[in-house]
């Protein structure tokens, strides 16, 4: 079946008993065993869960992996798939990461002993000058966020496997009806799917997934053993909101690309991040790797002091941190996702304070243009009346 089919039907014929179409709510803990040595394939739900499993059994499919796990949180699934690592493992990381993960990395792992370094995961020379005896894993963000860098995936998971490496992919951006990397050869897939794969910001959830036997059985310990599993009413919305997955990427993407192309023109606009539009370095390989492109872009303003006013003047799109819902959002990553990420770090990688991150909604594309347009004429005036007067 095709990827849409396959979203649209998930969990539709998971109740024999009523043909029920859409999945019912186990609130269940315990289940009672037919005898002694006998379960029903359901015991206590942390380990084991019904309607969970609908989405876990889903995802894996959609990612074309062996098994899925459902977590509380996009960190609490990273969290699951750090705790393979011991004291003295080290990690090559993608150095334009999402800010918790670094933190989680730096502030979390670090104390007991697992250490990470951040590299340009698409520069083969740069993971290997910076191999360790310890080292890992790879952890991969492609595209990055914010600045929509692009990794190589077959190249690297190929590189990694020679390597003894185990590579693992956050899959948030482009969720799998854009990008599945385990066909271009990653061991694992992780997800936020607080993002697009909910679609609706109303749902925090993470999800992973293994690509084969051995590590689904590592994870399904550690998913066990930790317990940051996702309940049954989250694991529910999540159901729901992919359904329409295929929709809501398609009109994501279509709007990115006409609002980013609109952007790169617009005089106020230094620079414009975003895979889709061919100035992209990235945008062959993108191409090549994945069938589309996220619904999110950065750009860079040409002066600072116009971020402020902007953020205040948008009415349509909110002031928000977070990214891949249907409503358009607009985030300031210096002070906000990637705050945590010392401030030398990321101007080196380009997170300034001049760059501004927009999760383009579903909305009509004629309002947000205006909205942003008038947005960034008021911005303009208020900043060429303060030079004036100054
Ligand atoms: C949001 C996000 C996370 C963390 O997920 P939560 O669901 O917020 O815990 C991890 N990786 C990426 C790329 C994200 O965007």
């Amino acid at each position: 079946m095709k990827i849409e089919s396959q979203l649209a039907q998930i969990g539709s014929v998971s109740d024999s008993v009523t043909g029920a179409v859409s999945v019912p709510i186990h609130h269940a803990t315990a289940f009672r065993h037919p005898r002694l040595g006998q379960s029903t394939g359901f015991d206590y739900s942390r380990s084991k869960s019904p309607t969970r499993s609908v989405l876990e059994d889903a995802i894996a499919r959609l990612e074309s992996g062996d098994a899925g796990f459902a977590c509380s949180s996009g960190m609490a699934a990273l969290q699951v798939v750090f705790s393979l690592f011991s004291q003295g493992d080290h990690l090559l990381v993608s150095v334009d990461l999402y800010g918790g993960t670094y933190r989680l990395l730096e502030k979390v792992l670090s104390r007991f002993g697992i250490s990470a370094t951040y590299v340009d995961t698409n520069d083969i020379d740069a993971l290997e000058a910076n191999l360790r005896p310890g080292t890992k894993a790879v952890l991969i963000e492609t595209p990055t966020n914010p600045l929509m860098k692009i990794t190589d995936l077959a190249k690297v998971c190929r590189w990694a496997r020679s390597r003894e490496l185990l590579s693992i992919v956050d899959n948030t951006l482009l969720t799998p009806y854009f990008q599945r990397p385990i066909e271009l050869g990653a061991d694992i897939v992780v997800h936020s799917a607080s993002k697009y794969l909910g679609g609706h910001n109303d749902v925090l959830a993470g999800l992973i997934v293994t690509r084969h036997k051995a590590l689904s059985e590592k994870i399904a310990f550690l998913h066990n053993s930790i317990g940051a599993v996702l309940g049954p009413q989250d694991s529910w919305l999540l159901v729901r909101g992919m359904k329409t997955l295929a929709l809501r990427m398609e009109r994501h993407q279509q709007n990115a690309l006409r609002i980013a192309s609109w952007l790169a023109t617009h005089p106020l606009v230094a620079e414009v991040f975003y895979p889709g539009l061919e100035t992209h370095p990235g945008f062959a390989l993108q191409r090549k790797q994945a069938s589309g492109n996220t619904g999110i872009f950065s750009f860079k303003l040409k002066d600072a002091r116009l971020v402020e006013p902007i953020l205040r003047h948008i009415r349509l799109i909110a002031f928000a941190e977070s990214l891949g819902g249907v409503e358009s959002l607009m985030t300031y990553p210096a002070v906000q996702t990637h705050a945590d990420i010392p401030e030398e770090i990321r101007r080196r990688v380009g997170v300034d304070d001049r760059l501004l991150r927009y999760s383009v909604g579903i909305e009509h594309v004629d309002d947000l243009i205006s909205d942003l347009s008038q947005a960034l004429e008021a911005a303009r005036q208020e900043v060429a009346g303060c030079t004036e007067t100054r």
